[in-house]
């Protein structure tokens, strides 16, 4: 279970509970507080939402780098990694499972060229 799974079973069920007291409150006439509770509902819900996607997202790379390290080419995620779907495509992150991308930045593990430029 990720931490994302564990926050989302949270949110929802504080959702739940949110829902029922916003009912209860307005059952009995507070409808403020109906409304404000209802808010809450609205704000876990999503909450829940964005974890449960960021569950299936993490789960889709560990699979992706399983398959990776075991010689497969798997082809990249859509998006390839999250930093290219919020910079629409400028800019990459570590995690990025678009190989193509590898090119422009260093091989982890190894010397980092531009540290040899810098030196001579
Ligand atoms: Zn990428």
């Amino acid at each position: 279970m990720t931490p994302h799974r564990r926050y989302q079973h949270g949110a929802t069920v504080g959702a739940v509970l949110l829902a029922a007291t916003a009912t209860g409150a307005g059952l009995y006439g507070m409808y403020v507080p109906a409304v404000v509770f209802g808010f809450g509902v609205l704000v876990l819900t999503e909450a829940a939402f964005r974890e449960h996607r960021r569950h299936q997202r993490l789960v889709l790379e560990h699979d992706w780098a399983r398959r990776r390290s075991q010689g497969e080419t798997p082809p990249p995620l859509t998006p390839c990694c999250l930093l290219a779907r919020a910079s629409k495509g400028e800019a990459h992150d570590h995690k990025c499972t678009d190989v193509s991308q590898w090119a422009h930045h260093a091989e982890p593990h190894t010397s980092a060229p531009a540290a040899q430029d810098c030196a001579s």
